[in-house]
């Protein structure tokens, strides 16, 4: 059995995750804000060290993947909090149980807004690891009515540590492969809101073009996630895969 720490277990994506993973046999620990085997707020430093604390505990100080998939949209200093420096610090923090397995695994989960314009403050105190200067950058683009670069900014910064980190010593030098899936919409309650809206969701089609099969449901991006922590995933680092209805392909064609 492989031991697998989700985080966003009790909704959308990470819950399908979770309930896949369990179907094939494998032992998940589910990290959210409720209903999980550990209960955590990942937008506070003493919530991410509870976090790591109560896996570590549970696995016994060994994992075999580790699945950063909470997060939140909107235009809101919390999404910079929880999708980029909640998920660095819960996978930088159990990367120490996952090198003591013999095939380890981690994946985050990023977003085609990734590819959308970012607040360059906000996105460089990220990948300095500067919280407090962050949020400051994060409050004042909320003040100034550009609070919608926020979400893009987590996780373009996501994605872009993701690159870094995956290729160094203490990632693939142990054995560790690091990998992100960057989903376009999703059926999850993170997006019904926006299908509530005849004008919003005419808004984000224009905005994620997605000429394959459109909306995806969470398991198939939970399908994905599960590849990439597969003992079958050996040799895959550092890449951010789009699984988004060819979103990327039509938003970025011309860059390859
Ligand atoms: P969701 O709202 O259904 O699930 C997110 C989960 O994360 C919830 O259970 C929530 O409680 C948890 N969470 C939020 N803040 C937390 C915190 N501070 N501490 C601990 N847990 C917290 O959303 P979803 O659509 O399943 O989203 C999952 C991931 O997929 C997110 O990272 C999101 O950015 C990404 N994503 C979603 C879509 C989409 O269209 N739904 C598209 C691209 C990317």
């Amino acid at each position: 059995t492989r031991t697998i720490a989700v985080s966003g277990s009790a909704s959308g994506i990470g819950k399908a995750l979770t309930e896949l993973l369990r179907a094939r046999g494998d032992e998940v620990i589910g990290i959210d804000l409720v209903e999980a085997e550990v209960v955590a707020d990942l937008s506070t430093e003493e919530g991410r060290a509870g976090a790591v604390e109560g896996v570590l505990e549970r696995s016994g100080g060994t994992l075999d993947g580790v699945v950063a998939c909470a997060g939140l949209s909107g235009p809101l200093t919390l999404a910079v909090k929880v999708n980029y420096f909640g998920a660095v610090a819960l996978l930088e923090g159990l990367r120490p149980a996952l090198a003591r397995a013999e095939r380890p695994r981690a994946a985050a989960v990023g977003s085609i807004s990734g590819t959308q314009p970012v607040d360059e403050i906000v996105l460089r105190s990220c990948l300095n690891g500067d919280e407090r200067a962050a949020v400051e950058a994060a409050d004042e683009a909320v003040d100034k009515g550009r609070g919608r670069t926020l979400y893009p900014s987590s996780k373009a910064a996501l994605a872009q540590w993701l690159r870094r980190s995956a290729v160094s010593p203490a990632w693939a030098g142990e054995g560790i492969a690091l990998n992100a899936i960057a989903p376009g919409v999703v059926l999850t309650p993170m997006s019904a809101p926006l299908f509530a809206d005849e004008r919003m969701r005419k808004v984000m089609d224009e905005a994620v073009p997605m000429p394959l099969n459109g909306y995806a449901d969470a398991v198939v991006i939970a399908e994905a996630l599960a590849w990439l922590v597969s003992p079958a995933n050996s040799h895959m680092a550092g890449q951010v895969i789009y699984v988004d209805g060819g979103a990327e392909a039509v938003l970025r064609g011309s860059e390859v």
